[in-house]
Protein backbone atom coordinates (compact mmCIF):
# COMPACT_ATOMS: atom_id res chain seq x y z
CA UNK A 1 0.00 0.00 0.00
CA UNK A 2 1.21 3.22 -0.99
CA UNK A 3 1.59 5.78 1.88
CA UNK A 4 -0.93 8.95 0.90
CA UNK A 5 -2.26 11.39 3.33
CA UNK A 6 -5.29 13.27 3.59
CA UNK A 7 -4.60 16.78 2.54
CA UNK A 8 -7.10 19.68 3.20
CA UNK A 9 -8.07 23.18 2.49
CA UNK A 10 -8.99 25.40 5.09
CA UNK A 11 -9.68 28.40 2.80
CA UNK A 12 -11.71 26.60 -0.27
CA UNK A 13 -12.64 23.09 1.55
CA UNK A 14 -10.43 20.92 -1.09
CA UNK A 15 -9.32 17.41 0.14
CA UNK A 16 -6.79 14.84 -1.61
CA UNK A 17 -5.76 11.90 -0.69
CA UNK A 18 -1.75 12.00 -2.23
CA UNK A 19 1.75 11.32 -0.62
CA UNK A 20 2.59 14.97 -1.13
CA UNK A 21 5.93 14.02 -2.91
CA UNK A 22 7.93 11.01 -3.83
CA UNK A 23 6.51 7.61 -2.50
CA UNK A 24 6.88 4.16 -3.88
CA UNK A 25 3.26 2.12 -4.67
CA UNK A 26 4.48 -1.58 -5.17
CA UNK A 27 6.82 -1.32 -8.02
CA UNK A 28 6.75 2.07 -9.09
CA UNK A 29 8.13 5.36 -7.52
CA UNK A 30 5.38 8.00 -7.67
CA UNK A 31 5.31 12.02 -7.57
CA UNK A 32 2.42 14.21 -6.40
CA UNK A 33 1.72 16.28 -9.64
CA UNK A 34 -0.82 19.13 -9.59
CA UNK A 35 -2.40 19.74 -12.60
CA UNK A 36 -3.50 23.53 -14.13
CA UNK A 37 -6.33 22.69 -15.43
CA UNK A 38 -8.55 20.89 -13.43
CA UNK A 39 -7.25 22.22 -10.07
CA UNK A 40 -6.45 19.29 -8.52
CA UNK A 41 -3.60 17.08 -7.10
CA UNK A 42 -2.66 13.33 -7.80
CA UNK A 43 -0.09 10.75 -7.36
CA UNK A 44 1.57 10.11 -10.87
CA UNK A 45 3.56 6.80 -11.09
CA UNK A 46 6.95 8.59 -12.87
CA UNK A 47 9.46 5.43 -12.73
CA UNK A 48 9.25 1.84 -12.11
CA UNK A 49 11.74 -0.04 -10.04
CA UNK A 50 12.63 -3.62 -11.42
CA UNK A 51 13.46 -5.76 -7.76
CA UNK A 52 15.68 -8.51 -10.32
CA UNK A 53 17.94 -6.29 -11.06
CA UNK A 54 21.72 -6.38 -9.53
CA UNK A 55 21.92 -3.13 -8.20
CA UNK A 56 18.13 -3.65 -6.64
CA UNK A 57 16.86 -0.72 -8.59
CA UNK A 58 16.58 -0.48 -11.97
CA UNK A 59 14.44 3.05 -13.45
CA UNK A 60 12.49 3.17 -16.16
CA UNK A 61 11.60 6.72 -16.32
CA UNK A 62 8.03 7.53 -18.04
CA UNK A 63 8.85 10.58 -20.27
CA UNK A 64 7.65 13.96 -18.92
CA UNK A 65 5.00 14.18 -22.04
CA UNK A 66 3.16 10.94 -20.83
CA UNK A 67 2.35 11.86 -18.15
CA UNK A 68 -1.32 13.43 -18.05
CA UNK A 69 -3.66 14.65 -15.43
CA UNK A 70 -5.88 11.50 -14.30
CA UNK A 71 -8.77 13.66 -14.34
CA UNK A 72 -9.16 15.60 -17.31
CA UNK A 73 -6.21 14.33 -19.70
CA UNK A 74 -4.30 17.51 -19.78
CA UNK A 75 -0.41 17.52 -19.74
CA UNK A 76 -0.90 21.12 -17.85
CA UNK A 77 0.38 19.31 -14.89
CA UNK A 78 3.61 20.34 -12.55
CA UNK A 79 5.62 18.66 -9.68
CA UNK A 80 3.29 19.77 -6.13
CA UNK A 81 4.83 21.78 -3.65
CA UNK A 82 3.18 19.32 -0.95
CA UNK A 83 1.78 22.40 0.32
CA UNK A 84 -0.29 25.08 -1.66
CA UNK A 85 -4.06 24.35 -2.91
CA UNK A 86 -4.24 24.02 -6.37
CA UNK A 87 -7.65 25.99 -6.20
CA UNK A 88 -7.46 28.42 -3.91
CA UNK A 89 -3.35 29.02 -3.33
CA UNK A 90 -3.77 28.60 0.21
CA UNK A 91 -1.35 26.52 2.37
CA UNK A 92 -2.92 22.77 2.91
CA UNK A 93 -3.02 21.20 5.91
CA UNK A 94 -1.28 17.26 6.30
CA UNK A 95 -3.41 15.14 7.93
CA UNK A 96 -3.75 11.58 8.73
CA UNK A 97 -2.06 9.28 6.46
CA UNK A 98 -5.02 7.36 5.46
CA UNK A 99 -6.10 4.74 2.60
CA UNK A 100 -5.52 5.73 -1.36
CA UNK A 101 -8.87 6.71 -2.50
CA UNK A 102 -8.93 5.43 -6.28
CA UNK A 103 -10.82 7.41 -8.17
ZN1 LIG B 1 -8.05 25.96 -1.34
ZN1 LIG C 1 -6.67 18.06 -14.81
Amino acid sequence: MGEAYHYTCPSCGYEAYVAGGESRIMMAKRQSYQCDDCKTVMDISTEIVDPNSESGAWPDFIPVDEIKCFHCGSRNVRVWDGITCPKCGAKMIKGEEGTRMVD
